[in-house]
């Protein structure tokens, strides 16, 4: 039979381009994970995905109901759940205040990483009962989390602090709505959010791998300066950026290429080692990347787990 993957975030960018990689193998269906269902229906269209291989389904990870009435939807399709690829995520690196998810998480992290959270700790138990013989939980990350490479080293740095904003709601009320309890920075948010995406990869690798023979991975696709993620960016950025990836850093990678490396995640025989930060070099071939420190930091890693599990109401 065909593999059956969940996408979120699939109506454009990477996560549209690694629909594309996916469908193109002709031995995978794709559930498009969108909060956009027009959009995504759409966006299937305009790169030649055929009907029989993709459904969209609704998701809004600003909304953990959303969250869970996806599931719910989810199950009900009757679909087996062979590989979940968490992709989806926002960048407001030029607000000023902070915004909130429904459940009043400030947004880039709630969206992230908390919304996300939920949704693979939910899915988790379908992924155990697939009978496919490669599972796969990818999250991915992003070179701007990780303070040891140069990228990583523009301020503002992710920096999760001792969790104390988290632990206290994010919300801005009672707590700070940053992680680390600081002022709001919005680049700095969507930083820490890819910094959670790659330590929940690990903790969900520490705890669930042997068990369930599931591959954890994260990984940096390369820069895809032309995606919608810089949208909310001033407009002379938006213009220079890709040039700038391009000729300047040389990290920039088409959207289509990203797709590609981020589908070979989801079904290459070669990438099934579990618990892996994956990158890739000039040649365009896969290699195991070195995180940070504190994007390796087990401790917080674990303690990210136990927060996160509080807030989404696992615990
Ligand atoms: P895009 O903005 O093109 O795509 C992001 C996707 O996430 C869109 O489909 C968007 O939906 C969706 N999304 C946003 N908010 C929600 C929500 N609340 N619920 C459901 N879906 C949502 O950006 P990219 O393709 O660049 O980003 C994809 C991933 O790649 C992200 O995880 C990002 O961190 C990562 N990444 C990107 C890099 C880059 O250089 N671009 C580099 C490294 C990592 P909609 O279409 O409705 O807006």
């Amino acid at each position: 039979r065909k593999g059956n993957v969940i996408i979120t975030g699939a109506s454009s960018g990477l996560g549209l381009a690694t629909a594309k990689a996916l469908a193109d193998t002709g031995k995978w269906h794709i559930v498009m994970a969108c909060r956009n269902f027009l959009k995504a229906e759409k966006a299937a269209k305009s790169v030649g995905i055929t009907k029989e291989n993709y459904t969209v389904m609704h998701l809004d990870l600003s909304s953990l109901e959303s969250v869970r009435q996806f599931v719910d939807t989810f199950r009900r399709s009757g679909r087996p759940l062979d590989a979940l690829v968490c992709n989806a995520a926002i960048y407001l690196p030029t607000a000023k205040e902070p915004t909130y998810t429904a459940e009043g998480f400030e947004l880039s992290v709630g969206t992230n990483h908390l919304g996300h959270f939920l949704l693979s700790r939910l899915l988790l138990d379908d992924l155990k009962k697939s009978d496919y013989p490669q599972k796969r939980l990818i999250i991915v990350g992003s070179i701007t989390g990780n303070t040891n490479t140069l990228a990583g080293n523009v301020p503002p740095k992710a920096n999760l602090g001792d969790l104390r904003g988290l632990a206290g709601g994010l919300n801005g009320l009672n707590s700070s709505a940053m992680i680390d309890g600081g002022e709001f920075d919005g680049a700095k948010a969507y930083k820490d959010s890819k910094v959670c995406n790659m330590l929940t990869m690990q903790e969900f690798h520490r705890r669930y791998h042997e068990e369930s023979g599931i591959t954890f991975s994260s990984l940096y696709p390369g820069c895809i300066a032309t995606t919608g993620l810089f949208r909310e960016h001033i407009p002379l950025f938006r213009i220079l950026f890709p040039p700038f990836q391009k000729y300047i850093t040389k990290g920039y990678v088409s959207e289509e290429e990203a797709g590609k490396r981020l589908a070979q995640v989801v079904y290459d025989s070669s990438l099934t080692k579990s618990g892996v930060y994956w990158s890739w070099n000039k040649n365009s071939a896969s290699f195991e990347n070195q995180l940070s420190q504190e994007a390796s930091d087990a401790e917080k890693a674990r303690k990210l787990w136990e927060v996160s599990e509080k807030l989404v109401g696992l615990a």
